[in-house]
């Protein structure tokens, strides 16, 4: 998911909207934005689809005046997969005795289901079927006597990843879980007032400067124009997920101070050093493979060349929430530059093979175009298990490298070779120059190594295997 906020400025439903249009790519099912002004209070508006098809309409943003507002793009991890209601959709708001609140989150709660259980036991009444839910009931159940207070209190009985943006009647408030999974930043518009995106893309389609990241375990409140930091939670070494930097973030990004456009362009170096062969084109699986793609032409030599046209208008594959959507959905998006392709060697450079099913069907429009070879380089290690901290990978038995070899994922997926970056390889392209420590990863790596920096206990619970 995405989650933007801003204070300080005039009429910050249009800043929102704007922020989450540049973040839409980290989610497409639903968005929703709420508002605060002194008069009316809080204003709310959540709608299924893009933020373009509904935050642009001026009778939508006029009904969200003010000078505070947060704001939140949906993609389904937790609730009901599928079928999201619209009181899934967030921000969600919470009434208590000092204000009102709303909070939008980034992440998945490995808790959630115990967590559920034990506040529905204790009489909350809970209104969606979403993990986030859970933050807005223990902040009613806290006694502190102050919002900030309350959630602090709330997120330490959390676990997993999130990364959240909240507001009150005057405070805009940002938090990131100890390991830090999801990314969070601060930007400054102008003298006065303040953003806060789950990328750092969205400030820049805003104007705002970018000043720091949220760091890992940290609370940011605004308020004032002053920014107060609070470190509720005991410190651990960051986690933050690798996956970001291959194929979550936008390229125009930057994650650590790196820009993820050139992390991307490492990993594709990388690949071509650890798995060279011998063809005529390189080309990208588009989008997120672009860069990488570039990387490994550059340091193989062989051309770049676009052999794969993307329909803009279609959404991302992955993203989507149902099976017979995505099958449906590659044709429609892809279609092979058949002109480019006839007769050639092609190197195809995807950033990660999840079920597999889209990799093989884009392997079948690149030989029905006439291509002589088709090698496909892989911008992540083998994808062998599910995360559970944000991003939607499916069931274990579903991802093709729990169940086979990389000799039986070539075989099955009909290509000529395949290979994956090593996960040493990916370390080394985001940055850490002596590989991954297998003591103290740097990263979260989970769903390549099975190494789960928190353990995802509802899912042990429900019989997951570690
Ligand atoms: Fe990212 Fe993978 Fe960890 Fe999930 S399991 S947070 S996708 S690195």
């Amino acid at each position: 998911c995405g989650i933007f906020g801003v204070t300080g400025v005039s009429d910050a439903a249009n800043f929102v909207a704007l922020g989450l249009h540049a973040l839409q790519h980290r989610g497409q099912e639903a968005g929703g934005i709420v508002t605060y002004e002194p008069v009316d209070g809080f204003h709310s508006a959540r709608r299924f689809g893009l933020v373009r098809d509904n935050f642009t309409r001026q009778d939508v943003i006029d009904g969200l005046p003010g000078p505070l507002g947060i704001g939140h793009v949906r993609y389904s991890t937790a609730g009901s997969k599928g079928a999201t209601q619209i009181r899934d959709v967030q921000p969600f708001f919470g009434e208590f005795s000092m204000g009102g609140a709303a909070i939008a989150h980034n992440g998945n709660i490995t808790n959630a289901d115990a967590l559920r259980r034990e506040l529905i036991g204790m009489g909350s009444i809970f209104q969606s079927s979403s993990d986030s839910e859970c933050i807005i009931h223990l902040m009613a159940r806290s006694l502190q006597k102050s919002v900030p207070e309350r959630m602090k209190d709330a997120l330490r009985r959390v676990e997993g990843a999130f990364s959240v943006v909240a507001m009150t009647r005057t405070k805009l408030i940002g938090v990131r879980d100890p390991l830090g999974v999801r990314p969070l930043v601060i930007g400054r518009i102008g003298q006065e007032g303040w953003a806060l995106s789950s990328e750092t893309c969205a400030l820049d389609i805003i104007g705002a400067d970018f000043v720091r990241e949220v760091e890992p375990g940290e609370m940011v409140v605004i308020e004032n124009d002053a920014l107060l930091s609070y470190r509720p939670f005991e410190h651990k070494k960051s986690r933050f997920c690798i996956f970001e930097h291959v194929y979550f973030s936008r390229p125009d990004s930057t994650l650590n101070g790196r820009s993820v456009y050139e992390t991307r362009s490492a990993i594709g170096a990388e690949l071509a050093k650890e798995a060279p062969v011998d063809a005529d084109l390189v080309c990208p699986v588009p989008d997120s493979g672009t860069p990488a793609a570039i990387g490994y032409s550059q340091q193989s030599g062989i051309p770049y060349a676009m052999g794969i046209i993307r329909n803009q208008y279609m959404g991302r594959t992955f993203i989507e929430p149902t099976e017979q959507i995505r099958n449906m959905g590659v044709r429609l998006k892809l279609n092979v530059n058949r002109a480019l392709i006839r007769g050639k060697r092609v190197i195809l450079v995807d950033d990660s093979v999840v079920r597999g099913t889209t990799s093989r069907k884009i392997k079948e429009m690149i030989l029905d175009a006439g291509a002589a070879e088709v090698h496909f380089r892989i911008a992540s290690p083998p994808t062998a298990w599910p995360c559970f901290y944000g991003v939607d990978t499916p069931q274990r038995e579903k991802l093709l490298a729990a169940t086979m070899s990389e000799d039986e994922m070539r075989e099955h997926l009909g290509v000529d070779s395949l290979k994956f970056i090593s996960l040493d390889g990916l370390y080394r392209a985001v940055g850490e120059a002596n590989g991954r420590d297998p003591k103290s990863p740097a990263y979260c790596d989970a769903c390549f190594s099975g190494e789960y920096p928190v353990a995802p206990s509802d899912q042990i619970e429900k019989g997951f295997l570690l």
